[in-house]
């Protein structure tokens, strides 16, 4: 029998209203889990418990806070081999990248357990003779996080992490498509020596699970992640009742290829940020902005890296790239595909593939000859889709990768010191990569975008602080 997967509320696994199958993608036929769903009311009783707890957690020694996180941190780096497989058959990641997204959890909960410790304050002098002034931090209260399925452990990770590090209570929703590898951190922490309360687990769709967090007065703040007509709602309904919120949403990132670039660096650069993860990136670069120069031997070898690339089930040895995660975002991606072809590119790849398992596979798409203003260069896909814009100059490159509603993350190969430092300076996103693939972020330092992309306070590193926690000044005559 397929095990269930409960709620965690009050510190309770408490059973749902209903079972949704949690289905592996590389294998349709194999069910991971069957996880609860929360209802409305269960939504309620978790915020309850949150706001309940919150005046211990608030002033809980802080060294035993740091504590649960690196146990938590250990944990996960102890079972990262386990919760890469788990990651793997729930979202459809190749193993190897699945791992390194457990310890990359495993890497935000160290890190957050030392900024327990951390979180400072400053003093100034007063314009009051005889007084002080002291601005110091506080957490919020009851946080609600929200979560997309591309990255099942390291968001949800990146956003519990923080929140508890900086004494607030927490709320998860993780996405009704990988609800598991959520359920497994909210396991550690428990075992963790987490107080009962503190944080709260409720699975389920947008709509109900969601929408409950939207409409409770007793949640302070909401940090989101997902597409952009969900954060516009949320952050809509958000202001109306005064959340703090902030929302990471989608991308159509540019990669500038120059004359002068090394060419296995920037197809190497290209193939990692257009195909893999199966393009189900926000930050992946699906705008290949190349200079004509370069433009044939560029596009000759990506054909030829392409070639090479082994898509297939998420587990199998050698596998590059898994499957899409469902066969609504395959259908998506495939749609993308003809409207490039219709728009009048060439399309070479991005159809889909049959493999042992029953699967959403898919040919990763390189689509040649195409303009900026198409459909196909202005709408994010989330699948393996690449499209090259060839351009005459460096100065055409960089007005055409900023012609976008988004600004997530950009990048530029090139070996000349004064384009890329133009490029870093000019570029109009949150994130710029030189001679690196537009995807990584490290978890010390600020992620996020500008425009459509992103909406509020970074998150990561000690930046996160600015969302999870309140600044308060103090005024003192002593
Ligand atoms: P995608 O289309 O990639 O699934 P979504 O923005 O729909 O992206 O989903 C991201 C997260 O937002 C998921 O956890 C989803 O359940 C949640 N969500 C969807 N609709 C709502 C809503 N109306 N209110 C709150 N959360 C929602």
């Amino acid at each position: 029998m397929t095990r269930q997967f409960n709620n965690l509320i009050d510190g309770e696994w408490t059973a749902g209203e209903r079972y949704t199958p949690n289905v592996n993608p590389s294998n349709t036929n194999e069910i991971v889990g069957e996880f609860a769903s929360a209802s409305a009311e269960h939504v309620t009783a978790a915020i309850a418990a949150a706001r309940r707890v919150f005046p211990v957690w608030s002033s809980y020694p802080c060294q035993a806070r740091a504590d649960i996180l690196m146990r938590a941190a250990q944990t996960l780096r102890a079972e990262s081999q386990r919760l890469g497989e788990l990651l793997s058959r729930e979202e459809g990641r190749a193993l190897k990248e699945a791992i390194s997204e457990v310890i990359r959890a495993a890497q935000i909960f160290e890190y957050f357990s030392g900024e327990v410790v951390r979180t400072g304050g400053e003093i100034f002098p007063s314009t009051r003779p005889g007084a002080e002034v002291f601005v110091t931090r506080e957490p919020l209260g009851v946080v609600g996080l929200i979560t997309p399925w591309n990255v099942p452990i390291a968001i949800p990770a990146w956003k519990i992490a923080p929140a508890l590090a900086y004494g607030n209570c927490v709320v998860i929703k993780p996405a009704e498509l990988v609800p598991a590898s959520t359920w497994e951190i909210c396991r550690i922490l428990m075992e963790a020596g987490l107080p009962k309360g503190v944080l709260n687990l409720v699975m389920g769709p947008g709509r109900v699970v969601g929408e409950a967090f939207l409409a409770s007065p007793d949640i302070d703040a909401i940090s989101f992640t997902g597409s952009v007509a969900t954060g516009r709602h949320i952050a809509a309904q958000a202001v109306q009742s005064q959340k703090k919120v902030q929302c990471e949403m989608g991308g159509k990132n540019p990669l500038i290829v120059l004359d002068d670039a090394d060419l296995e660096i920037a197809t190497d650069v290209a193939i990692d940020g257009g195909f893999f993860w199966t393009g189900q990136r926000c930050t992946a670069s699906s705008r290949l902005i190349v200079q004509k120069g370069i433009h044939d031997r560029f596009v000759a070898r990506m054909l030829e890296k392409m070639a090479a690339l082994k898509v297939d089930h998420a587990l199998k040895d050698g596998t590059q790239i898994g499957p899409a995660v469902d066969e609504r975002q395959l259908s998506q991606n495939l749609r993308y595909v003809d409207i490039a072809r219709e728009e009048g590119g060439d399309v070479h790849g991005g159809g889909r593939l049959e493999r042992e398992t029953p699967g959403f596979y898919m040919a990763p798409a390189l689509v040649l000859n195409t303009q900026n203003h198409w459909r196909i260069n202005q709408e994010e896909v989330f699948g393996p889709v690449a499209c090259v814009i060839r351009v005459e100059n460096y100065e055409d490159a960089l007005a055409v990768a900023n012609d976008t509603q988004f600004g997530l993350s950009s990048g530029i190969c090139t070996n000349s010191l004064a384009a890329s430092t133009h490029f870093r300076r000019h570029s109009r996103a949150g994130t710029v990569a030189v001679n690196l693939t537009t995807t990584g972020s490290e978890y010390h330092v600020a992620f996020g975008g500008r425009r459509a992309s992103s909406y509020g306070a970074r998150e990561q590193g000690r930046y996160a602080m600015d969302f999870y926690t309140a600044i308060k000044t103090s005024y003192v005559r002593a």
